[in-house]
C-alpha cells in the first residue's frame, strides 16, 4: 500500500491520512462512456476503496476512440459498459472493490446507489439523468461533481446541497444542453480535461477539504483556446424546486421517467417494459430465433429484423437502432416480441 500510493501520500495535502480517508471512501460514477472511464480509472488508480459504477448500454465501435477502458473485443461482443469497466478496474487495482449495475439509471435504481456514496461523480450524456442525480443528491445530501463535454469544449462544477448552487438553480442563468457527441462529435482531450478536474474535485472532497474545491461553474474549449469561470454564488435560489427551502424534487416523480425515450443522435429508440422483463430469456431467444439469428451474451440479445437492429437487455429494457420514433420501435417491438 504504502509503496503503490507512495507519490500520492507525498503530496501533502493528501499524505497519509488523506490516502487512508480514500481507502475508506465510496464513489458512484453514473455513466460509463468517455467520462465515466476516465474517471473510474483515475480514482482506481488513486486507491478509492469502493467505486461503483452503473450504466445502461453495451460497447461499440465508435466508442473506442475515447473510452478509455474499453477494447475492441469488448465491441466485439457487445460488452454491458459497466461490466467490462468492473472488469478492466479490477486488473488495474485488485485492492479496491468495483460494484457494476447494468441498469438505466433512474429514481429506483439511482436512489440506493446515491444512498451509499460519499460522492457522486456525473458522467452521463443527458439532462434528464443529471437533474435525477441533482435532485437525488439534494435528497440525500449527497456532494457530486457535474461534468459534460462534447466537440471540443467541456463544462464541469461541483455541486455541495446546502452550501453551493444546484444545477437547477443554474438554469435560469446558464443554457444547459442543445449539442450531443453523436451530433456534433467529441475529441477525447475535451474529456479528459473536464474528467481531470472532476477527479481532483473528488479527490478534495473525499480527503474532507471543501475548502479546496472549485467554487464556480467552468467551462472551456480546447480547440478555440478558452477558459472561463463563471461566478455563480449568486444563483442560488431560496424558491428552487431541487434545493430551496421547499423542496419538492420535481425529477422524483414518476411522471418524469418515460417508458420510451429517444437516444438523442442516435437514430434509438429505448422502450422500456414490465412484461418484456417477465419472459423468461429462454422463451425470448426462442421467439426471436422465428425472425432471424440471435446473437446473446450473459447481459443481452441482439437481433436484426428488416431495417432495425433490436438489442434486449436482461432488465426489460430494448434498444431499437434505426428509428427516432417512439411509436415505430414500440410497433417494431410488438411485431417481434408480441408485446
Ligand atoms: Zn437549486
Amino acid at each position: 500500500m504504502e509503496e503503490r500510493y507512495s507519490r500520492q501520500i507525498r503530496f501533502k495535502q493528501i499524505g497519509e491520512k488523506g490516502q487512508k480517508r480514500l481507502g475508506d471512501s465510496h464513489v458512484l460514477v453514473v455513466g460509463a462512456g468517455a467520462l465515466g472511464t476516465a474517471g473510474a480509472e483515475g480514482l482506481a488508480r488513486a486507491g478509492v476503496g469502493t467505486i461503483t459504477i452503473i450504466d445502461r448500454d453495451y460497447v461499440e465501435w465508435s466508442n473506442l476512440q475515447r473510452q478509455q477502458l474499453y477494447t475492441e473485443s469488448d465491441a466485439k461482443l457487445r460488452m454491458p459498459k459497466a461490466m467490462a469497466a468492473k472488469e478492466h478496474l479490477s486488473v488495474i487495482n485488485s485492492g479496491i472493490h468495483i460494484e457494476a449495475h447494468v441498469a438505466e439509471g433512474t429514481a429506483e435504481t439511482l436512489e440506493p446507489l446515491i444512498e451509499k456514496a460519499d460522492v457522486v461523480i456525473d458522467a452521463t450524456d443527458n439532462f434528464e439523468t443529471r437533474m435525477l442525480i441533482n435532485d437525488l443528491a439534494q435528497k440525500t445530501k449527497t456532494p457530486w461533481v457535474y461534468g459534460a463535454c462534447v466537440s471540443s469544449q467541456g463544462m464541469f462544477m461541483t455541486i455541495i446541497p446546502g452550501e453551493t448552487p444546484c444545477l437547477s438553480c443554474l438554469f435560469e442563468q446558464i443554457p444547459v444542453g442543445g449539442a450531443t457527441c453523436d451530433t456534433a462529435g467529441i475529441i477525447p482531450p475535451a474529456v479528459h480535461i473536464v474528467s481531470a478536474y472532476q477527479q481532483a474535485e473528488a479527490l478534495k472532497l473525499l480527503t474532507g477539504q471543501t475548502d479546496a474545491i472549485q467554487r464556480g461553474f467552468v467551462t472551456f474549449d480546447v480547440w478555440n483556446n478558452s477558459h472561463m469561470k463563471i461566478n455563480v454564488n449568486h444563483v442560488r435560489r431560496e424558491d428552487c424546486p431541487s434545493c430551496g427551502t421547499h423542496a419538492v424534487y420535481p425529477y422524483l416523480q414518476d411522471w418524469n421517467t418515460p417508458k420510451a425515450a429517444v437516444l438523442c443522435g442516435r437514430d434509438t429508440v429505448q422502450v422500456r417494459s414490465e412484461s418484456l422483463k417477465r419472459i423468461p430469456k429462454q422463451e425470448l431467444i426462442k421467439r426471436l430465433k422465428t425472425i432471424g439469428k440471435v446473437e446473446a451474451n450473459a447481459f443481452l440479445l441482439h437481433i436484426f429484423y428488416e431495417d432495425f437492429r433490436i438489442v434486449i437487455f436482461n432488465d426489460g429494457r430494448a434498444l431499437v437502432h434505426g428509428t427516432n420514433d417512439v411509436k415505430e420501435a414500440n410497433s417494431v417491438l410488438a411485431r417481434v416480441i408480441g408485446l
